[in-house]
């Protein structure tokens, strides 16, 4: 029998795991907390547990992490981590440290099957999701790597699921590992600093409100059915009128009382005064903030960022309408870390590329909104 990974466990079922193997269930409190407060790679380790429990776990169970592959630091302190999860498949993490806080950005699936236009992630195709272990895993070995400040505090505060993959088309494994970071045994982070971004999967929306309301950020990035269509394709099934109701719904329950809309800011597609008049009316009823991302590049995107006087002008019309709308700093392009760079290595599953190159006609390259065939 395959031992099972401790690391895929939330306090539930590891309590249950203990239950079957005829444990006491709360020893599952004792290794969660070395698991992940202590960041124990070894069931030997665990010198608060008997000898017998110990050498039991050491025959039926393992602490099996993604392997950690490289790390790399930008000219910004933002540090990236590659991961190998199987053979030829590889995720990448993201540190990014603020004055105020240290926020890491975790991946939840190898690659993407959505294909958002603007993204490197959803050009390279999709594999598959992320175990809890493999999510859990970027976590644990960011914090190996930068540890604790002066005061004993963790360096990560923050987590945002906003690396490669769409959190909520892998639910059950990213809930369990939400649940894992929340957890006092383990990371113990407030529901305020853990953010799941969503391209907009209604049904998933509605269940992570019941079963694990942390923060929400969604992926909006246009103004209307039309171009949202065309620049996140999944909005053919969920498009913007559902979508808003979703989100109030969301606020209800949520941890903030605010979702927060990211918006990238493509140069002549999404950018111009009459998208963000059209914006206002979209989100009317919704309690939100902006966060307009500039566009990271990457190679053959077809698009280009828009200029910060472009951005300013946008987020002023948001802005004069009462709604707080910050710009996204860039961080760490000089290593491919800023989002919607992270790549990693993905055997695709889709053919993506495949059918892409015997696709006819050019990718979508920036064509103003108003001169687009209905
Ligand atoms: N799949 C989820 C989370 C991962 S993407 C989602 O789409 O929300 C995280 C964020 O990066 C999203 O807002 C996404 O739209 C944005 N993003 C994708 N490609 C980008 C790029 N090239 N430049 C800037 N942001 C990008
Ligand atoms: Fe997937 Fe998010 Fe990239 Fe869209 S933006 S392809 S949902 S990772």
């Amino acid at each position: 029998m395959n031992p099972v990974n401790l690391l895929d466990f939330d306090l539930k079922g590891l309590t249950a795991y203990f239950e079957q193997i005829g444990e006491k269930p709360f020893r599952a409190k004792q290794v969660l907390r070395w698991l992940h407060h202590f960041g124990a790679g070894d069931v030997g380790q665990m010198t608060d547990l008997a000898k017998g429990l110990r050498a039991s776990l050491a025959e039926q169970a393992e602490i099996r992490p993604p392997v950690l592959l490289s790390e790399q630091e930008a000219g910004d302190g933002t540090r990236k981590f590659l991961l190998e999860v199987g053979p030829g498949n590889q995720v990448e993490t993201v540190f990014i440290p603020e004055t105020d806080r240290g926020t890491l950005c975790v991946s939840s699936q190898v690659g993407c099957a959505l294909e958002c236009r603007f993204c490197s992630t959803g050009r390279q195709g999709f594999n598959r999701n992320l175990s809890v272990a493999e999510i859990l895993g970027q976590l644990w070995w960011a914090n190996k790597a930068l540890g604790r400040d002066p005061k004993g505090e963790r360096i990560i505060s923050n987590v945002v699921m906003m690396g490669m993959g769409e959190p909520l088309l892998n639910y059950d494994n990213v809930v369990t590992a939400l649940s894992v970071m929340l957890d006092d045994h383990a990371y113990g982070l407030s529901r305020r600093r853990v953010t799941v971004s969503t391209s907009g999967i209604i049904p998933a929306m509605d269940r992570l409100r019941a079963d694990m309301p942390v923060a929400l950020a969604v992926s909006l990035h246009a103004s209307n059915d039309r171009l949202r269509d065309e620049l996140v394709p999944i909005n053919r099934k969920y498009p913007l009128t559902d979508l808003m109701a979703a989100c109030r719904r969301y606020v209800v329950d949520a941890p903030r009382d605010f979702v927060t809309f990211e918006y990238i800011m493509l140069e002549g597609v999404n950018d111009q005064p009459q998208h963000a008049r059209e914006l206002l009316e979209v989100v009317r009823e919704v309690p939100c903030k902006f966060n307009l991302i500039p566009f990271n590049p990457f190679p053959h995107s077809g698009y280009r960022r828009s200029s910060p006087e472009t951005v300013r002008r946008f987020a002023n019309i948001l802005q004069e309408r009462g709604l707080i709308a910050t710009t996204r700093k860039v961080r760490g392009d000089d290593i491919d870390a800023a989002c919607g760079q992270l790549a990693g290595q993905v055997q695709d599953k889709t053919r993506r590329l495949a059918r892409r190159s015997a696709a006819v006609g050019p990718m979508v390259t920036g064509v103003p909104i108003e001169e687009r065939p209905a």
